[in-house]
């Protein structure tokens, strides 16, 4: 099988994942949008996606990131899903479209400034990312405390250049994720009580899209389910 019809078939069993998650959770499938994850496959992968349609895709490493966004020639949406360094963010904000990872106040003026150099009239769409952890996880855990959100987004919604657009997380591996997601359900709904424009709701992948459906995600961010394995981990 050609690699164009591996994606194919892959891609076709997740929005066939996607429809029945919807239908069971009375949503409509238009509702939830198809972010491919293709870090660590290279830009021809993703052109071959942007053949089969897919228009958004995430990315979590700066370089590669910004190498791949260079090389494609499809329009397609960058997601940054990573890890952010404040000293990277300018740069990060210079080829994405989404930035999904803005975990702390240290990342806004970097990523407003990038993107006001790239000279863009609409503002950066910025999704805080929420940790779903417990505190005693440690300073590893990525994003945000369930109780900085709303200090976080006015940071982002004053910010020039950019757009406080909503939540994204990750589901503890140790938790079932159905009880994980609604906790972020509630912090993005009390996020969009102020800031009714900060409607995404990022959550689920390969493993546990199903269960973020369930639980109101907007975005489902896919990597292994349309790619195959990555070879590294991350
Ligand atoms: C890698 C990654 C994904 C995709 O994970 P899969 O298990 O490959 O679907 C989603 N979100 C983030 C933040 C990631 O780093």
């Amino acid at each position: 099988m050609s690699r164009r019809d591996a994606l194919a078939a892959n891609l076709a069993a997740v929005h066939a994942r996607i429809d029945d998650a919807c239908a069971a959770a009375g949503r409509d499938p238009g509702a939830v949008q198809l972010v491919v994850v293709t870090k660590h496959f290279p830009a021809s992968d993703v052109e071959l996606l942007a053949g089969l349609g897919v228009t958004h895709v995430g990315e979590n490493r700066h370089q590669e990131a910004m190498a791949k966004a260079a090389q494609v020639t499809a329009p397609v949406t960058w997601h940054f899903i990573g890890s952010l360094q404040s000293n990277k963010a300018a740069a990060v904000a210079s080829y994405a479209d989404v930035v999904e990872s803005v975990d702390r106040a240290k990342l806004v003026a970097p990523l407003g400034r990038g993107r006001l150099a790239r000279g863009l009239p609409e503002p950066l769409d910025c999704l805080v990312q929420v940790s779903l952890d417990p505190p005693s996880a440690g300073p590893g855990r990525a994003g945000a405390d369930p109780d900085r959100v709303l200090e976080l987004a006015a940071l982002i919604a004053e910010a020039d250049g950019l757009n406080v657009a909503g939540v994204m997380a990750v589901a503890p591996l140790d938790e079932d994720p159905r009880a994980a997601f609604a906790r972020l359900a509630v912090v993005a709904e009390r996020l969009r009580s102020e800031h009714p424009e900060a409607r995404v709701l990022s959550a689920g992948m390969s493993g546990d899209l199903e269960a973020a459906i369930a639980h109101g995600a907007t975005h489902v961010r896919v990597g292994r389910a349309v790619l195959g394995e990555r070879e590294l981990n991350g």
